[in-house]
């Protein structure tokens, strides 16, 4: 393992996840209405996000939804 793969992997690590207005994400919860998918419906620090279930909508700190969530738009977002 070379200096290069140690870092990319510490880098790694700090990589904020790519998520935009309108994607799908699921949660590794569900809500508990049952639905785990919700719209994202604003970004930044704080994210603002919908239920598709039951259309309940949310206020969540980045780095609290980051660990939460389980997949963007179907795929899994730490798959290399
Ligand atoms: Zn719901």
């Amino acid at each position: 393992m070379g200096v290069g793969t140690i870092l990319n992997e510490v880098l790694g690590d700090f990589m904020p996840l790519n998520i935009k207005l309108n994607d799908i994400v699921e949660l590794k919860k569900p809500h508990p209405c049952g639905s785990k998918r919700w719209k994202v419906l604003r970004v930044g620090a704080d994210f603002r996000i919908q239920c598709e279930g039951c259309q309940h909508k949310v206020m969540i700190a980045r780095v609290k939804l980051e660990k939460r969530i389980k997949k963007i738009n179907g795929e899994k977002p730490n798959d290399n």
